[in-house]
């Protein structure tokens, strides 16, 4: 009989599920339910692929049993089973990320992290949410031993030989003294209809009945086992449309998704024809917590003619679709199909195709709150999409949405077209890392003077490398208001007469500055600044800064252009200063401070503050 420790992970985790998860406890059976019919589709998958397995007469089965005076409730299945090294592999170590991830999303709010559970691949544990005891029976498909492990869920586990007749696996819960509720018939049907009546397996409650023997006053109790199927058995993706309420497919997603939430819509397709194939996608209200963690657990699974193949591809969908929930079934694909040539066949490649467009579709429609719940939490994998995805950009387009200069929230690009100048057809945008600076920026003055809309992008890392990658929406072409000449009402006339006018000045501002500036002229752009920085529209770096950036190397800096303001009070009585040490200090601050309200940071910081203590000195 061999002991062993817990994983110091699972330790934390199971103080925390007896402990602090309490509120929605009930969840333990969808797990355990979940788990036996995983092993139920990888058995039956070998019974129809394998030769060893081929002969065995098997129809898959889940079987609860509530043993009222014993107080326990136990789960079985004769699905693929486990021997020694699985049982301490999979129930005595997490494998994956998990209880890691798990433990750093805690919030301290029972009902949210109770949900994390299923998440993050911890399902099994969630079942000391009830027990004193857990036994787990198992023997794998195909080997002579059966092996037990046991726990009570403190930190170390048991593992020993015992016998078993078939392959599949019984989990032997004790239940704690106050959580007997769970030994009632009703209560428990009630649990498995609401999480799992549409498991493709039938489940069996066995229980024990009291019935009555005999009349009046030889009227007798008598104890009988009973055994009912308790579920409806049916994949339910394969019933038709019209036989399916919502409330079926949201229960049927709770169980997939390992989600307590409704699922923000879903979308359900059989396809005919040349291929025939059908879908069953839903998008969570809550961003999958590994949603930007490398090592994600993919939420679609794939089927063949009802037949579980896999759970774990990650290129059944796009990458950036990853946060998607759901079921891919196929009549065309082998049985057989070797896992690792997946990618390359082109039965699913068609499937991937078809299931791309519908999702975003399905997403292009929603509307009202669901969309913003929707942007709020995938704006950033959309546009992830709209950098990699070259087919479906028109579509990802209409879905991604961005903060404005016109008003607050989120904006559509369509619904910055439908209000924009249709004859000029121009998207404007400005890139940085702060909302407030953005809003605030000198550059923006020229656009909100003559009313122009400008998209506010903030998310600077993922802007700078895809919002360049845009290039038009609808025919109407996006502009880095930082690269090009602002509006206004003046022509270039008078323009090149204001330039004229002030040549000496600028000329003057340029000396001082020598190379930090590649050239000072004079602009329309500003009304209440003094100055602003523009990236020079012609220096060929200016837009492959973003591709730098994402090949993971130094930005190579790109020139700037500082612009004055001729209307502004500072620069008037700049153009007659004497004082040279005093013009030049002022020079630099009319770029420094450009800099810093763009966002930017000034070369010489020290410089900068000092020359600010001299000015402020002189003024006092
Ligand atoms: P998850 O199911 O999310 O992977 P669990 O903690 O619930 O996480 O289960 C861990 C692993 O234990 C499963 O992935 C599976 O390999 C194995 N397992 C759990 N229950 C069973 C079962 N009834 N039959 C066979 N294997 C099981």
């Amino acid at each position: 009989m061999a002991k062993h420790q817990f994983q110091t992970e699972i330790g934390q985790l199971l103080k925390l599920m007896t402990h602090s998860l309490y509120s929605n406890k009930e969840i333990f059976i969808r797990e355990l339910v979940s788990n036996a019919s995983d092993a139920l589709d990888k058995f039956n998958y070998l019974s129809l692929t394998d030769e060893k397995f081929k002969e065995e007469a098997w129809s898959g089965k889940i079987t609860i049993k509530l043993d009222k005076e014993d107080g326990s409730l136990t789960i079985g299945d004769n699905g693929i089973g486990m021997n020694e090294q699985d049982l301490m592999d999979h129930l005595g170590t997490i494998a994956k990320s998990g209880t890691k991830a798990f433990m750093e999303n805690l919030t301290g709010d029972a009902k949210k992290d109770s949900n994390l559970i299923g998440q993050f691949g911890v399902g099994f544990y969630s079942v000391f949410m009830v027990a004193d005891k857990v036994d787990v029976i198992s023997k794998k498909a195909g080997e002579e031993q059966a092996y037990m492990f046991s726990t009570d869920g403190t930190g170390e586990y048991e593992v020993k030989p015992v016998t078993k007749e078939s392959h599949g696996t019984v989990i032997y819960i004790k239940l704690k003294e106050d959580e007997k509720e769970f030994l009632d018939k009703w209560r428990t049907q009630e649990v498995v209809k609401k999480y799992s009546n549409h498991i493709a397996y039938p489940i069996m409650l066995n229980y024990e009945d009291v019935e009555y023997e005999g009349e009046g006053e030889d009227k007798k109790e008598k104890k009988v086992q009973k055994s009912e199927q308790i579920n409806a058995a049916t994949a339910l993706w394969t019933l038709p449309k019209s036989e399916l309420k919502k409330e079926d497919y949201i229960e049927f997603y709770k169980t997939i998704g390992h989600d307590s939430e409704e699922p923000l819509t879903y979308l359900h397709n059989k396809v005919e024809g040349a291929q025939e194939f059908t879908t069953l996608f839903y998008i969570p209200k809550t961003a999958p917590m590994d949603m930007y963690r490398a090592d994600y657990t993919p939420g679609v699974k794939l089927y063949v003619k009802r037949v579980f193949i896999t759970d774990d591809d990650k290129e059944l969908l796009p990458p950036y679709l990853r946060f998607v929930r759901g079921i891919i079934d196929s009549e065309d694909l082998p049985l057989n199909v070797s896992r690792e040539l997946l990618q390359e066949n082109k039965i699913l490649a068609n499937i991937k195709q078809n299931s791309t467009k519908k999702i975003l579709q399905a997403i292009k429609k929603l509307k009202g709150e669901d969309a913003d719940t929707f942007v709020a939490q995938y704006n950033r994998v959309i546009k992830e999409g709209i950098y990699t995805d070259y087919i479906n950009k028109e579509l990802l387009l209409d879905i991604v949405k961005y903060k404005s200069s016109a008003q607050e929230g989120l904006v559509g690009l369509e619904e910055y077209i439908s209000r924009g100048d249709s004859e000029k057809k121009e998207i404007y945008y400005i890139v940085g890392e702060d909302e407030k600076v953005l809003r605030n920026s000198p550059l923006l003055e020229a656009y909100k003077k003559a009313n122009i809309e400008v998209l506010i992008m903030d998310d600077k890392e993922v802007d700078n490398i895809v919002t360049p990658m845009i290039g038009s929406y609808k025919e109407w072409t996006l502009k880095d208001i930082t690269t090009i000449d602002a509006p206004d009402s003046k022509t270039e006339e008078e323009k090149e007469e204001v330039a004229k006018e002030f040549k000496p000045l600028t000329d003057k501002i340029k000396e001082a500055l020598g190379d930090a500036v590649k050239e000072v002229k004079t602009t329309t752009r500003l009304t209440t600044s003094p100055s602003c920085v523009i990236k020079d529209p012609s220096d060929p770096m200016a837009g492959m800064a973003a591709m730098f950036a994402q090949m993971g190397q130094e930005v190579p800096e790109t020139p700037l252009i500082l612009e004055i303001n001729p209307e502004h009070e500072m620069i008037k009585k700049l153009d007659g200063l004497e004082d040279k040490a005093l013009f030049d200090d002022l020079s630099w601050i009319l770029l420094d401070a450009a800099k810093l309200s763009e966002g930017l940071e000034p070369k010489d910081k020290g410089a900068f503050a000092s020359r600010v203590a001299s000015l402020a000195t002189k003024a006092i």
